[in-house]
């Protein structure tokens, strides 16, 4: 089974505000997205990063079982009501895991988590410290933790660069997950997209600690830069550790695949190391067990 570890509803206006449209439409990102490193056929206007549940269902089509999340970042200009997430996880339950975000920087974040987990039933965590301007050592974060090791919830976080520029990349390091994984020893933390541009970092904390894992969504358009981190991970032996996730709209879950078989072409002809089939196989169709463990029952092949 395909399992997409990492994908969003969100669309502008009512969740994205000028200023975040803006910044998304300047960057590569909106030209690359769901286009696989083609030039981007959709309309560029603010609506370019819209990810509407009738789009998100489409572009899931490959999947078994995906995860979907929005994500509260008041210092980014980015809302996205939780209730969405469950009304569209209520539409297509046999296929939608959703996860909960809250903004610890705001008042009742607590309060909105709890509704999160007893009355909308969401099963997981997205946090983007440099989206929320916060530190992932702040106290606010700490009750989040301490609940989501307690209730055996993964925690999604952004670890890693974005193109807003009021977004703090001093939040960003995925060394800052290495203290909340001793702290949290049975905490499921998962690194977005790598960690990059700190890919390094990814590689040395999912090594040492057992329960933190990272995925491949939106990386796949920077081909040189995707296939030196994966060799590193295959040198270092955290292959096993690296989830299939399309972070849709920032790629689509077929885009993912197929940069990841193609993952050897930059260094085609050349004697430089490749990904191996079995290591590209075990990316695509087991490494989600980890973090999954109930799906593993399920023999739906797709
Ligand atoms: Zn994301």
């Amino acid at each position: 089974m395909i399992v997409d570890a990492h994908s969003h509803l969100m669309w502008y206006p009512d969740h994205l505000d000028k200023r975040y449209a803006e910044a998304a439409l300047a960057s590569k990102l909106v030209k690359l997205k769901r286009s696989g490193g083609e030039a981007y056929q959709g309309k560029l206007d603010l609506h370019a990063y819209d990810s509407l549940p009738e789009e998100h269902w489409k572009a899931s089509e490959p999947a078994g079982k995906v995860v979907v999340f929005g994500l509260q970042a008041r210092h980014s200009g980015i809302w996205i009501p939780n209730e969405i997430i469950a009304h569209y996880r209520d539409e297509h339950p046999e296929k939608i895991e959703g996860w909960a975000s809250v903004d610890p920087t705001q008042d009742g974040y607590l309060d909105e988590f709890y509704h999160c987990i007893e009355t909308l039933k969401l099963t997981g965590l997205k946090l983007g410290p440099i989206y929320q301007n916060i530190h992932p050592q702040d106290p606010r974060m700490h009750p989040l933790y301490a609940v989501c090791q307690k209730l055996g919830m993964p925690i999604m976080f952004h670890q890693g660069t974005t193109f807003p520029r009021q977004a703090p990349l001093k939040y960003a390091s995925p060394l800052q997950i290495e203290d909340i994984a001793i702290q949290y020893p049975e905490l499921k933390m998962i690194i977005a997209h790598l960690g990059h541009p700190f890919e390094d970092e990814t590689v040395a904390v999912i090594r040492k600690q057992p329960n933190v894992f990272t995925d491949i969504s939106a990386v796949h358009y920077r081909p040189w830069r995707y296939w030196d981190s994966m060799v590193k991970a295959v040198e270092y032996g955290v292959e096993n550790k690296i989830l299939l996730a399309s972070d849709f709209p920032s790629g689509t879950i077929t885009n993912v695949i197929n940069g990841l078989k193609n993952i050897n072409k930059v260094v085609d002809g050349t004697p430089l190391p490749r990904i191996s089939d079995e290591v590209i196989d075990m990316i695509m169709h087991e490494n989600w067990k980890s973090i999954f463990p109930q799906w593993a029952s399920s023999n739906k092949e797709v």
